[in-house]
C-alpha cells in the first residue's frame, strides 16, 4: 500500500511509526458497530453451532473472556469454526454506512511524516471496508492483521491445532513487530483496549490510549479520539527539543500547523 504521508521522512519527531488499532481507534465505539457485531456473534452461535439462542449472548461473552474471541474459544473447544465463514457472518454482515466518511482523520494522517500502519485482530477484507468507509484506505503503508498472525489455521489438521493469535497475546505482539520491522521506542502505539495498551508498552512501544481520558498504567498518552492526537502528542509533528530558546517563528508556524488539523473540516 502506498502512504499519503505529507513527505518523507523528514521530521525531527522521537517517532518513525505509527502503529493504529482500527475498530474503536479510527472511528468511535458509539457507531453502533460494535452492538452490531455482538448481534452477528450470536447469530453465528445460534446459526451455525446450533447453540440455543438464550445461551448465544453469555456464551460470547465467556468466550470472549476466556479466549479473547468466539473464534478462538470455538476452535480451542473443537469446533470446527472456519476463519473466512466466521468472519464472512460476523464482519461481513455489518451496517458499513454507519462508518462516516472523517475528512479531519484523513487531514490528520496525511500531515504525517510517520510510516503508518494498521494492527488489527480483524480480518483484511473488514479492515478494507471500514479504511474505505472513512476515506482514509490510501493513508497506510502496511496492514497487520487477523490472516497475518493466523496464515496456517486453513491447515490445521484439528481445530485446536493452532491456536487463534490475537492482540493481546505475547505471540501477537512479536508477530506485528517482525512483520512491521518497526523499532517500538520509536513506535507510537494506539488503541482503546486497555490490555492491548499493557501488551503493547511489554514489547517496547509507546503507547496511547485512544477513547479514554484517563491514562492506564501502561498507557504513555490517552485521548478522547483519535482526532485529538496533535493536541495530545505534538511531538509527533514537532520534536519536544526543537527551537527550546530561540527559534519562535518556526514554533509558531508548527503550532498553527497543529492547530489546522484540530479545526473540524467544514468549521
Ligand atoms: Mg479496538
Amino acid at each position: 500500500m502506498e502512504s499519503c504521508s505529507k513527505s518523507a521522512r523528514e521530521s525531527s519527531s522521537p517517532f518513525d511509526s505509527l502503529l493504529f488499532d482500527l475498530d474503536d481507534t479510527l472511528y468511535s465505539s458509539k457507531t453502533g458497530i460494535g452492538e452490531s457485531l455482538k448481534k452477528n456473534i450470536d447469530d453465528f452461535l445460534v446459526e451455525r453451532c446450533g447453540f440455543p439462542l438464550d445461551k448465544a449472548s453469555s456464551l460470547r461473552v465467556e468466550l470472549f473472556k476466556k479466549y479473547g474471541s468466539s473464534l478462538a474459544g470455538l476452535r480451542a473447544l473443537g469446533y470446527d469454526v472456519d476463519a473466512d465463514d466466521y468472519h464472512s457472518v460476523v464482519h461481513g454482515r455489518l451496517p458499513y454506512h454507519l462508518i462516516k466518511p472523517d475528512p479531519q482523520l484523513r487531514n490528520l494522517l496525511r500531515s504525517t511524516a510517520q510510516r503508518k500502519i494498521i494492527f488489527t485482530n480483524s480480518d483484511r477484507t473488514h479492515a478494507m471496508r471500514a479504511l474505505k468507509r472513512l476515506g482514509v484506505e490510501d493513508c497506510f503503508d502496511q496492514i497487520v492483521c487477523f490472516e497475518t498472525m493466523n496464515p496456517n489455521l486453513s491447515e490445521a489438521a484439528r481445530p485446536d491445532e493452532f491456536p487463534v493469535v490475537l492482540k493481546p497475546s505475547p505471540e501477537a505482539m512479536q508477530i506485528a513487530l517482525r512483520e512491521t520491522r518497526v523499532d517500538p521506542r520509536r513506535t507510537l502505539f494506539l488503541d482503546d483496549n486497555v490490555r492491548n495498551i499493557a501488551a503493547g508498552k511489554a514489547v517496547g512501544l509507546r503507547t496511547a490510549l485512544v477513547g479514554k481520558t484517563v491514562k492506564t498504567k501502561e498507557a504513555d498518552y490517552a485521548m478522547d479520539t483519535v482526532n485529538n492526537l496533535p493536541k495530545v502528542v505534538p511531538e509527533v509533528w514537532v520534536n519536544p527539543t526543537d527551537g527550546a530558546g530561540s527559534d519562535q517563528i518556526i514554533n509558531t508556524a508548527r503550532n498553527n500547523e497543529i492547530d489546522s488539523i484540530l479545526t473540524p473540516v467544514g468549521a
